[in-house]
């Protein structure tokens, strides 16, 4: 308790007793459950406003876990706030991702299952910094055994360099993450962190030769040309200045003041070495990022018939050394069509914006490329082969939700696999309560709340979601268009109740939209997504742009594909992983759009509050039996508020409970006792004890 007991120091016990400011006031309820009066969204605002307030950024939902960013540095993350969590009740200290940490290793060791940690949010509000809090925690709290510590080290340095070659500042975030990752850390019988397994997926590919105003590439470009040392530059005929490669200045923004891109070079160029890059890896690696920026500065001109040509090829020359493929083969593959005849081939040449088309899918190919053998070698360092029996904890932090002013193919991406984790967890939240009242010989009633599966469907339904229909259209090369694409969803989706168009719309939403627009009502909310680029950017994703690049690259395109059919596979298979195991979930929000200490934008955590369904987890949570406590727990919390429990109770610790509650007076009705816990209808009962307990 010594922890509650802190906070409760925090309170000025002279106006206390005066009733005129109560502890409660001061640093509100730590969990929502417990909330007294209403479960209105204004009073969990309330709530957590006051707790934001007193730099207290966590908060409880039963064992869901709300953090609210607080955009400054705080002193809870040291190695004695995580002595202090280990092993101790969730209850029985303030919220803390480290409690949720530590209560997710606990009980999978005492139950010997898997669980995943979902984090959630949006960009920005949080969750990668959740996760390496999470991993750290693990890292630095479990048992260890000196032989294992090299494996946390890789464990811990992975995600410096993920950062560098997946990370990128965003309008939302100085270094959001541009990819999907789920990991799993493995632990053995005895509790040790014995390996781990990173599954990427959903890389922003597209971030290599476009990024919007304000924004920038993925660090690692910025990382190699500002802190690159002289040498390395040189072998890679590299200048130390961002401003010379196209790639990297198109928005102005190299340079910003939050990243420090030398410093950061260094770490990543220790951590390459902890997880095992020799030197030959290093320069392979570096070499194919250089090989991007010089593939960026390739130019093309149209000679007199408008096809394009290279003049100047000191560029292409370097992209030729440092991938080792023909100089003359890459010329060929950057300008000129291959047709299969059927005897022979025939050159076609390429316009220039073929060219440049062809040049960009080139550089997006190898750059995905390199980051899936990153990944794969970051696995390889940390893959424990001990035959073992083992238990494993997941993390997943994937990019949330987003809407820009202009959304395109990636964040209808983005948006749809968010779309696809609210179901997850909606089926995981309902199924698990019911299974718990089952377990424990409750009756309940379910809750109704709104079902994304509509919307899911909306998307992915075989034969008529809009993927489909735009794998179709994607199979009419040179006949489809993105706006044949958007007619085709008119006809199919047009009485859809979450999916609008110009030309389906009334007059007053009609104003809203572009005619090359389509409108989805997500569960988050509403996003316009403009059609320009879908048919491209979904070919590009599969293999058809060998259309445009020629078959010279095929072979670079075909192990592309590779990659996207794992991609698909993948997230497929992630929600197999994470349905076979206890989820525990962290939902982040954003305080303030513009990333300030201490401010607190009702509106915007209003919102946030509403898609992330937190107040209809909450009322889940409240409708059955709202709290709920292990009996051995709850006896030994609330012990001395009865004479014949205090201070021991000598017998079962159910029977315990059930003198303790008759003497604090709960009703019949308010609580029922299951088979290894006590359930508890309303909150206030709860709460009721929890006043006795704080006066005692
Ligand atoms: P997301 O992954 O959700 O897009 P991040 O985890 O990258 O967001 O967080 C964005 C920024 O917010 C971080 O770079 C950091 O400055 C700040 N931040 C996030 N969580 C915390 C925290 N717990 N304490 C202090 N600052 C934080
Ligand atoms: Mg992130």
């Amino acid at each position: 308790f010594c922890l509650l007991k802190k906070e409760k120091k925090r309170k000025p016990t002279k106006l206390d007793m005066e009733g005129a400011l109560t502890a409660r006031d001061r640093v509100g309820i730590q969990d929502f459950v417990l909330l007294d009066t209403h479960t209105s969204e204004t009073a969990f605002l309330g709530n957590l406003k006051k707790r934001f307030s007193e730099d207290l950024i966590y908060t409880y939902i039963g064992t869901l876990l709300v953090s609210v960013n607080p955009y400054k540095e705080l002193d809870i993350y040291s190695k004695k706030q995580m002595d202090i969590y280990m092993g101790v009740n969730f209850f029985e200290l303030p919220p803390h991702i480290y409690a949720l940490a530590d209560n997710a290793y606990h009980t999978m060791m005492a139950e010997a299952n898997n669980h995943f940690i979902l984090i959630s949010g949006e960009s920005g509000a949080g969750k990668t910094e959740a996760s390496k809090k999470i991993l750290q925690y693990y890292a630095v709290s479990c048992p260890s055994t000196t032989l294992l510590d090299s494996v946390r080290d890789r464990m811990l340095v992975s995600n410096p360099v993920l950062e560098a070659f997946g990370n990128a500042k965003t309008l939302k975030n100085d270094n959001s993450s541009r990819f999907g990752k789920y990991m799993d850390i493995q632990f053995d019988i005895q509790g040790d962190a014995v390996g781990g397994h990173i599954l990427s997926y959903l890389l922003e590919k597209s971030r290599v030769v476009h990024q919007n105003h304000g924004e920038r590439n993925f660090h690692i470009f910025y990382q190699l040309v500002e802190g690159g040392e002289e040498d390395l530059l040189h072998q890679l005929g590299l200048e130390s200045n961002c401003q010379h490669y196209s790639y990297l200045v198109q928005d102005e923004c190299a340079n910003v003041t939050s990243i420090n891109d030398k410093n950061d070079w260094k770490t990543v160029r220790n951590a390459l070495s902890v997880i095992d890059f020799d030197e030959s890896d290093i320069q392979h690696l570096f070499g194919i990022i250089a090989s991007v920026l010089h593939l960026g500065n390739v130019q093309f001109e149209a000679d007199s018939k408008g096809y394009a040509t290279l003049n100047k090829n000191t560029e292409l020359r370097w992209v030729s050394t440092l991938l080792g493929i023909n100089v003359q083969v890459l010329q060929e593959g950057l300008t000129y069509r291959k047709i299969e005849a059927k005897t022979d081939e025939v050159l076609s040449p390429f316009t220039v914006d073929h060219a440049i088309y062809a040049r960009n899918a080139l550089a997006k190919a190898i750059y995905g490329r390199t980051f899936t053998w990153l990944v794969n070698k970051i696995n390889d360092s940390m893959e424990n082969k001990e035959p073992s029996r083992k238990t494993v904890i997941g993390l997943l932090d994937i990019y949330g939700f987003e809407v820009f002013y202009v959304n395109s193919f990636e964040q209808f991406c983005i948006n749809y696999c968010n779309e696809k984790l609210q179901q997850l967890f909606i089926q995981l939240t309902l199924k698990s309560e019911q299974e718990e009242y089952e377990a424990e010989g409750i009756g309940w009633e379910p809750v109704q709340f709104f079902n994304n599966k509509i919307i899911c469907d909306l998307v992915e339904e075989k034969h008529r979601g809009i993927i489909s229909v735009l794998d179709e259209e994607c199979l009419r090369p040179g006949e489809a268009t993105d706006f044949t694409f958007l007619e085709k969803l008119e006809e199919k989706m047009g009485s859809h109740p979450h999916f609008i168009t110009h030309k389906l719309s009334d007059k007053k939403i009609r104003k809203t939209l572009d005619r090359g627009d389509f409108r989805l009502l997500h569960y988050a909310g509403e996003v316009t997504y403009g059609v320009v680029g879908f048919i491209d950017k979904n070919n590009d994703m599969l293999y058809r742009n060998i259309k445009y690049v020629s078959l010279l690259l095929w072979s670079i395109i075909h192990v592309y594909l590779t990659d996207k059919l794992q991609f698909k596979s993948s997230l497929l298979g992630l929600t197999d992983i994470l349905m076979s195991k206890e989820p525990w979930y962290v939902r982040c929000l954003k305080s303030n759009e513009s990333k300030q200490p201490g401010r607190f934008d009702d509106v915007l955590v209003r919102h946030q509050v509403k898609y992330l369904g937190l107040m209809e987890h909450l009322r889940v949570r409240r409708a059955g039996f709202a709290y709920r406590r292990r009996y051995e727990l709850f006896l030994q919390r609330y012990k001395p508020l009865c004479p014949a429990t205090w201070p021991h109770w000598r017998g079962v610790a159910a029977e315990g409970v059930e003198v303790l509650v008759q003497h604090l007076g709960y009703l019949p009705d308010e609580y029922k006792m299951g088979r290894t816990k006590i359930f508890i209808r309303h909150p206030r009962t709860l709460f009721a004890t929890e006043d006795a307990f704080e006066v005692c």
